[in-house]
């Protein structure tokens, strides 16, 4: 009676479950395996030569591999640094974008001497970049027009030599558009690093010619960007961790690694309502255009 009746219901129902999960999973893996074959990914921002990466640096560079991460751009902090970000080159040519430049939070009353030894590294080894420059109001405002002074040297360095910037920008959008919208600058180039202004600021910063970063903070509940983000062309997007920090969700407060790049991509290409393709080809080629790679 209840073989008759029922079993045979019952394993058909979780047979034909199965075979729907059997091939549900097939196409999952079909896509996502079709999207990492030909989607290219570049990170425009990250600290990977850090020594949080000391102990794991070969794992965390073969997941990028798994993610079709093709460049990941190097910006340097401070004289400190960079032999760590020479050493990080040296063993994966092929992956890394040095930048070299001094970032405004190492900047105090007597930069000039960190300034001279971060901007002779250029004789000596070959840059595609100034970065990471810029001014920081959000953690210390003693050193603003030291900061100021050092981010026109660099700016104007960059200038000299045809290269493009990484702008760190915290608490001090106006003042460094202030800045790089004097005619002077009128063709320097780069990228505003870890955007989280309005659409007017957006709009100036387009408008200027450069490059929106967008990274983990686009996947932070409340952080509001993803409206703002939504209208700004893809045009003027490339995509960024700031590893070790700033980890997108689900890593929120781990560490950050290059890879994640993957996930600040799922965000946008939601956000925009986007085939995640278009957001990963649209946004590697205006990092190959901006650092001529
Ligand atoms: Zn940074």
């Amino acid at each position: 009676m209840a073989w008759s009746d029922h079993y045979p219901v019952s394993i058909l129902k979780s047979f034909n479950e199965q075979i729907r999960a059997f091939f549900c999973s097939i196409l999952y893996f079909r896509k996502k395996k079709s999207d990492t074959d030909f989607m290219r990914l570049i990170d425009t921002h990250s600290h990977l030569y850090a020594e949080e990466f000391d102990q794991d640096i070969d794992e965390v560079v073969k997941r990028c591999a798994e993610q079709n991460i093709q460049k990941i751009v190097l910006p340097n902090i401070d004289v400190d640094t960079i032999d760590r970000v020479h050493n990080l080159t040296d063993k994966y040519p092929d992956l890394c974008v040095p930048l070299m430049g001094l970032h405004p939070t190492h900047i105090k009353e007597n930069y000039q001497k960190d300034l001279d030894s971060v901007l002779s590294q250029f004789d000596k080894y070959k840059y595609k970049g100034v970065g990471e420059i810029g001014i920081d109001l959000y953690w210390d405002k003693t050193f603003f027009k030291e900061q100021s002074e050092a981010f026109t040297i660099q700016l104007q360095f960059a200038l000299k030599k045809d290269l493009p910037v990484v702008i760190h920008a915290r608490d001090s959008f106006e003042e460094i558009l202030e800045i790089v919208e004097k005619a002077e600058y009128k063709s320097s180039r780069g990228i505003f690093h870890a955007f989280t202004g309005d659409q007017n600021l957006a709009k100036r910063i387009i408008n200027r010619g450069f490059k929106i970063g967008i990274g983990g903070i686009l996947t932070f509940k409340n952080s509001g960007l993803s409206d703002t983000v939504k209208d700004i062309p893809l045009e003027h997007i490339v995509l960024e961790t700031d590893s070790p920090y700033l980890a997108p969700t689900p890593f929120r407060g781990k560490r950050n690694e290059s890879s994640y790049v993957r996930l600040v991509a799922e965000k946008l290409s939601e956000v925009k309502q986007l085939p995640l393709e278009e957001i990963g080809e649209i946004t590697t080629k205006n990092a190959i255009e901006l650092f001529q790679l």
